[in-house]
């Protein structure tokens, strides 16, 4: 019976304590809150203002984040809004255009594709098959030698753009001449068809229909 009542007591002391704590730890963060206040107050009558608020701005981006993950105020270079802007003009809404896509995405290869993208990508609307790439010449040659390699691989156009800010509706139109008439329709099944490079030496094209293999009808480019 003594043993429970000390035991009981013992709890009831340890509750009142650790209540007493929390508060005395509240008010110090309170106390702690007020001195920062009546601090900021002095300054900003010392130093003005428009002087505080840039400064604060600063800090607090200066501060590390309660979470990893912030807006970025640029998404795309200009120069690639640019292109981009350009290129959907062209191609007028008939194809889709994927940007900076990791080529993952779209190509099995392991580990070397890891941490690679092209600048764009142009599907087919209703199937998402790739069409081609289009990426912008950097100065960093062997990551060009690379996409050129792979698409040669999978069989799909490279288009390349020097890098500037500014694209011409001219200039773009002229490295897509490859979409135009991209329309044609299959003699067999009447769906859609794609242009694709035969493995020969020659650089033949040909227009291939949508559901190959299930149908062979297909149309050589002169
Ligand atoms: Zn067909």
């Amino acid at each position: 019976m003594g043993t429970l009542f000390f035991v009981g007591v013992l709890i009831a002391g340890l509750v009142v304590g650790s209540k007493w704590l929390r508060k005395k730890e509240q008010m110090a963060f309170l106390d702690s809150d007020v001195d920062d206040g009546v601090l900021l107050e002095k300054y900003k009558v010392s130093v003005g203002i428009e002087t505080v608020v840039p400064q604060a701005t600063a800090i607090s981006r200066a501060l590390p984040s309660e979470t990893p993950f912030r807006l970025k105020e640029i998404v795309l270079s200009e120069g690639h809004r640019n292109l981009l802007q350009t290129i959907e003009d062209v191609l007028e809404g008939r194809f889709r255009v994927f940007v900076h896509l990791p080529l993952k995405d779209f190509v099995d290869g392991g580990s070397v594709l890891e941490g690679k993208e092209v600048s764009y990508l142009v599907c087919d609307p209703h199937y998402f098959n790739v069409l081609a790439g289009i990426d912008i010449l950097n100065k960093d040659a062997t990551e060009t030698h690379f996409l050129r390699e792979l698409f040669s691989e999978i069989n799909k156009p490279l288009v390349l753009f020097p890098k500037k800010q500014i694209y011409t509706d001219e200039e773009v139109r002229a490295k897509l001449q490859f979409f135009a008439g991209a329309e044609q329709k299959c003699p067999n099944c009447t769906s859609s068809m794609e242009k694709r490079k035969l493995n020969s030496a020659a650089e033949q094209w040909v227009w291939v229909c949508d559901n190959y293999p299930r149908c062979k009808g297909h149309l050589k480019i002169t």
